[in-house]
């Protein structure tokens, strides 16, 4: 019988979201739009904090709509964490704006203040900055801030992997202009598909959603002004979310364990270093990662086999997006003192542990001996 696959991350359902669901099927909301989509707006934004809150059918759409609210045009400059998942960048280039990748700082992987500043003495009129929160580890939210705020820029936070994450206490994705969470299934909660845009500025979001529903204007007949966007979220996918909702701190608190217990285990291995942690943050440790030391004789490729030999997922760090070949010719601001950028290194030396909240005392135990079994302990 082949062995039970133990997953990086994926949907982890409980009851609930079915309820909310058929709730849209008994009232016949199932059009887009609807009780469930309005709810789970106020709820996200309740629980984050925020003012308000568009739910769209996808994390991307909510980067996008946030670059568009921007004033993001062709030929803006926008600079971008370069150590993060394509879909950080992508929406830059839908709009013909020209991305400018910025590197990662060692202490938590993410955008790097000193590069930031570099990029923007090169640079000195970007449109926006859109920093990741990778793997769920807040970025040095203050420090970039302060930098944008000099400049005028707006502050994008792509906090895709982040949803329950704070930072100095306040939730992540509440700090900028704008910020986006998504719904993807391996994300901490999952709609199987979808995102939110959230801004304290509630015209702006009130614009979100006059965009993603085809912007269609305060006309009997269909007239348009504007291009617009088939971006909502359905009310049956928003039922799920609002399932999902209640279970979002319990899901934390299981990725903040699973982490523990990966640090725990590989403590006396000298050779491993499990992904930073930011001390002026709490992460939703969305995804348990480690990087090997330098010179280290066992690479991240034969860790990632040995685990997938039994029917483990397992997964390299984000290439950066300047080492992509589509984004080959953009410009790249690093601040690090060697001959290869901090994402780079990360990516070299790192990978990704099995994350999913489904596993057992049992997978915990077994992932972790398969790992030691590497270094031959
Ligand atoms: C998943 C992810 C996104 C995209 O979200 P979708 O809902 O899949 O469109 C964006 N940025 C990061 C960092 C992500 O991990």
């Amino acid at each position: 019988m082949e062995k039970k696959r133990i997953y990086l991350s994926c949907p982890t359902m409980h009851g609930e979201e079915l309820e909310f669901v058929h709730e849209a099927f008994d009232t016949n909301w199932v059009a887009p739009l609807g009780p469930n989509v309005n709810e789970f707006e106020k709820e996200v934004a309740a629980y984050t904090g925020s003012k308000a809150a568009a739910a769209l059918s996808a994390g991307t759409a909510a980067i996008h709509l946030a670059l568009k609210l921007a004033d993001v045009k062709e030929g803006d400059i926008v600079f971008v964490s370069d150590l993060t998942f394509s879909a950080t960048c992508n929406p830059i280039c839908y709009e013909k704006a020209i991305p400018v990748f910025i590197d990662s700082e060692p202490d938590t992987w993410n955008m790097d203040p000193k590069a930031l500043k570099k990029a923007f003495e090169k640079y000195p009129n970007p449109k926006a900055v859109v920093c990741v929160h990778l793997y769920g580890t807040p970025a040095k939210i203050d420090e970039l801030m302060a930098i944008c705020g000099e400049h005028n820029v707006p502050f994008i936070e792509d906090a895709a992997e982040s949803m329950s994450a704070t930072y100095k206490g306040k939730q992540t994705g509440t700090f900028g202009k704008f910020g986006i969470f998504s719904f993807n299934g391996n994300k901490i909660i999952t709609t199987s598909g979808g995102g939110m845009l959230v801004s304290d500025d509630e015209e702006a979001i009130a614009r979100a959603r006059f965009l993603s529903t085809q912007a269609r204007d305060a006309a009997r007949h269909y007239q348009h002004s504007n291009i617009g966007y088939n971006y909502r979220m359905s009310n049956v996918v928003a039922g799920i979310g609002r399932g999902q909702m209640l279970h979002l701190e319990e899901h934390k608190a299981i990725k903040k364990k699973i982490y523990e217990q990966y640090k725990a285990a590989f403590a006396d291995i000298e050779e491993i270093t499990m992904n930073p942690m930011n001390p002026d943050g709490d992460s939703n440790c969305w995804l348990s990662c480690m990087t090997l030391s330098e010179g280290c004789e066992v690479t991240p490729n034969q860790i990632m086999d040995a685990l997938e030999a039994e029917n483990m997922e397992s997964r390299p760090i984000w290439k950066p997006m300047h080492l992509q070949p589509v984004f080959e010719g953009y410009d790249f601001i690093s601040a690090a003192e060697g001959d290869i950028s901090v994402g780079e290194d990360i990516f070299n030396r790192g990978l990704c542990l099995p994350s999913d909240i489904k596993n057992t005392e049992e997978d915990m135990a077994n992932i972790i001996s398969i790992v030691r079994g590497c270094f031959g302990r």
